[in-house]
C-alpha cells in the first residue's frame, strides 16, 4: 500500500513482531518494522510511516534509559525504554521490608532510572497508629538518602502528590503483589480496564496479539508503561557489583576496606563495619546490604 511521509512517533504498543506506534497528535496506528530493526519495546521513539492499514517504523531513536529484565536463558533485554523515573510501591499491608524495599532500590540504581518510594493505602493508616509508627520508623531513613517518598492512597481522593509527580514523565509501578498497583492504575486511569480489554478481545479473535507492556497517557498528564512484566522489575538476579553501587551511602567507603574482598561482616579495616559504628550508615542498611548480598548465592556471581 501507500506509505506517508517519515515523521516521529512514540511506540505505545508492543507485540510480537508489530507495535503500536503513535503521532503527535495521538493516533496511533499498527506497524511492522524494517527489516534491520528489532527488539523495538514500549516508550521507544521511532521514525515511521503511517500506511493505508498498517504502518512502518524505519528507525528507533535512541533511548535515554532502559528497564532491563532477563529473559528464558538469563541475558538481560530491554522491556520498555525512556522511562523517567519507577515508582516502588509499598503499602501498610502487605506489610513491607526493608530488605525488599532496598532490593527495588539497588535495581532501579542498576538501570540508573530515578527510583521514587510511593507508600499506598495511606487511608488505612488513620485506625492504626501503631503501624502509622512502625512504618515512619521504616522509611526515615530514605529522604536523608535522597530518595523521594510519596504518600497515596488509590481509594480516595489522596492522589495530588502522585498527579504532581507524574507530570511530564514516563513512569512504571513496581512492588509487591497486593500493595496496590492495579488499584492506582485505574484510579489515575479509568479508561484503563477498558483499553486492556479490548485488546484481549483482539487476542480471541485470533491475531496473537499478546502484548508485553503498554504506554498510557495520563488524564492529569504524564505516561504510565503498564505490563504484568513490568511490575515484577527488581525481583530478578542482581550481581555482587550491582548491589554494590545500588548502596549509594555506601559507594565511597566501600573502596576503603582492607581487605578486597572484604564482606563487612566481622573484617578489620571494614570502612562499612566503621560507617555503622559513627553512625553514618544505618544498621538496618547494612542488614539489608548483608541479606541481598548473602541471596545472591555463589557470593558475588
Ligand atoms: P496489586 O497486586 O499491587 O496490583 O494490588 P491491587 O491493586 O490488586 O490491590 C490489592 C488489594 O488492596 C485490593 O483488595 C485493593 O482493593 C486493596 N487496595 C488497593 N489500594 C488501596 C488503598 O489505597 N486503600 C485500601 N484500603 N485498600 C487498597
Ligand atoms: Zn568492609
Amino acid at each position: 500500500g501507500q506509505l506517508g511521509p517519515e515523521q516521529s512517533g512514540l511506540v505505545v504498543a508492543h507485540f510480537g513482531s508489530q507495535v503500536d506506534v503513535e503521532d503527535s497528535d495521538g493516533r496511533s496506528q499498527r506497524c511492522h518494522l524494517r527489516a534491520n530493526l528489532d527488539n523495538l519495546v514500549t516508550g521507544d521513539r521511532v521514525t515511521w510511516c503511517a500506511g493505508d492499514s498498517t504502518g512502518v517504523v524505519v528507525a528507533r531513536q535512541p533511548r535515554h534509559s532502559e528497564l532491563l529484565r532477563p529473559d528464558p536463558y538469563g541475558k538481560l533485554k530491554p522491556v520498555a525504554a525512556n522511562i523517567d523515573q519507577i515508582f516502588i510501591v509499598i503499602a501498610p499491608y502487605p506489610e513491607p521490608h526493608a530488605n525488599l524495599i532496598d532490593r527495588y532500590l539497588v535495581a532501579a540504581e542498576a538501570v540508573a532510572i530515578e527510583p521514587v518510594l510511593l507508600l499506598n493505602k495511606i487511608d488505612l493508616l488513620a485506625q492504626d497508629p501503631e503501624r502509622a509508627r512502625a512504618l515512619d520508623q521504616l522509611l526515615a531513613i530514605y529522604p536523608t538518602l535522597g530518595y523521594r517518598l510519596l504518600r497515596a492512597s488509590s481509594h480516595s481522593e489522596a492522589l495530588q502528590q502522585l498527579h504532581s509527580a507524574l507530570q511530564g514523565r514516563t513512569s512504571v509501578f513496581v512492588g509487591q503483589s497486593g500493595v496496590g498497583k492495579s488499584s492506582l492504575v485505574n484510579a489515575l486511569l479509568p479508561a484503563a480496564g477498558l483499553r486492556v480489554a479490548a485488546l484481549s478481545e483482539q487476542r480471541q479473535k485470533g491475531t496473537h496479539t499478546t502484548t508485553t507492556a503498554q504506554l498510557f497517557h495520563l488524564p492529569a498528564g504524564g505516561s504510565l508503561i503498564d505490563s504484568p512484566g513490568i511490575r515484577e522489575f527488581g525481583l530478578w538476579h542482581m550481581t555482587r557489583q550491582q548491589v554494590d553501587s545500588g548502596f549509594p551511602e555506601f559507594r565511597e567507603l566501600l573502596g576503603h576496606c582492607r581487605f578486597r574482598d572484604c564482606r563487612h561482616e566481622r573484617e578489620p579495616g571494614c570502612a562499612i563495619l566503621t560507617g555503622a559504628a559513627n553512625g553514618s550508615i544505618s544498621s538496618s542498611r547494612l542488614q539489608s546490604y548483608r541479606h541481598i548480598i548473602s541471596s545472591l548465592g555463589d557470593y558475588g556471581a
